[in-house]
């Protein structure tokens, strides 16, 4: 055994035993935003064997503030989050795998990317990703971990399949779309992303070394700014659910599924929402306000950033103009509108 590990090896929940288990993990870690770098650095530092990390958007400026993975150099050459992250990972660690994919997860792919996986982690910015992670997770038995941080507020959950409530026990619907604050459109700050992100990869850590009366059980919510932490139990998983009680996984099929399509000749992708919703114009022009130039009328609103514009229909349907990437018009519809 390396002696890299021996002062985990040393703490009395993880042993030889734990170590050996952690060097023969696959984790996969769905996005590596704030939360996902911090859930690669401490898995990669601890020796979880296989890290299988995935995203699709690339290293801006405004990521460096918390997302800890990335340097300047990142953002200069725009590199892909998930490559960045590659390169400095197997500068920390060479012993272990990694294996970067720059890629949308959607339900294409999703039974494809968890497969193999003892753990997944949740560092994505939307519940479309997060409810698609659930059903597959559910489907294949495969635990993960739920985490999200906006402003100085972060929630936890973990979900063993059958073992626990899941996330569709706990949240029936998500929140409709343009209906909450966003990192882009909110802030987010540091420490919160430190708070969600240890409770998630202590979690992770539980799970591969078979430590499960050690999970916390619970729904753990934070606000660092407010120093209000609470916690719920979530007990049993519901009868009812139809994720994990009735074995529904109707976010896995392409017809339910939040849809992206090219407008052919003009530079735009239209992004239809997985259930339309009816928009409040003004709450959400007042949301985007600080990151760009919005104006709206009663029947779209119309929001410019950087190069990009956003027009948003009153069912929640977009159109991304100034791309003619899917995956680049998916992650803008998620930062600014929000699932
Ligand atoms: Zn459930």
């Amino acid at each position: 055994m390396n002696d890299r590990y021996s002062r985990q090896i040393l703490f009395n929940g993880i042993g030889e035993e734990g170590q050996r288990k952690l060097l023969a993990a696959r984790v996969l870690i769905v996005g590596c935003g704030a939360l996902g770098s911090a859930h690669a650095e401490a898995l990669c530092r601890a020796g979880a064997g296989r890290l299988r990390i995935v995203d699709r958007d690339f290293v801006e400026p405004s990521n460096l503030q918390r997302q800890t993975m990335f340097t300047e150099s990142d953002a200069e050459r725009r590199l892909p989050k998930a490559i960045a992250a590659a390169n400095h990972l197997r500068e920390i660690n060479s012993e272990i795998e990694i294996e970067p994919h720059v890629t949308d997860v959607n339900y294409s792919n999703i039974e494809q990317l968890i497969d193999a996986c003892d753990v997944v982690l949740d560092g994505t910015d939307n519940f479309a990703t997060r409810y698609l992670i659930n059903d597959a997770c559910v489907k294949h038995e495969t635990n993960w971990v739920y985490g999200a941080a906006v402003g100085s507020y972060g929630v936890t959950m973990t979900i063993r399949p059958h073992q626990t409530a899941c996330l569709r026990c706990v949240f029936e619907e998500a929140p409709p779309p343009a209906s909450a604050p966003t990192c882009d459109t909110a802030g987010v700050i540091m420490p919160i992303i430190s708070v969600v992100s240890a409770l998630q990869v202590v979690e992770t850590i539980k799970l591969i070394t078979g430590h499960m009366t050690d999970l916390h059980g619970s729904l753990m919510q934070f606000d660092v700014w407010r120093n209000e932490w609470r916690k719920f139990a979530t007990g049993a998983p519901n009868p009812d659910c139809p994720t994990c009680g009735l074995g529904q996984y109707e976010t896995l099929e392409a017809t339910s599924a939040e849809s992206a399509a090219v407008l052919c000749g003009r530079d735009a992708i239209q992004i239809s929402p997985s259930q339309p919703t009816s928009v409040n114009f003004s709450s959400l022009a007042e949301r985007l306000r600080p990151a760009g130039e919005v104006k709206f009328n009663e029947y779209l609103l119309r929001f410019k950033t950087g190069p990009f514009e956003l027009t948003v229909f009153q069912d929640a349907r977009s159109i991304v103009r100034g791309t003619d990437e899917i995956a680049t018009a998916r992650s803008l519809y998620a930062k600014y509108i929000g699932n």
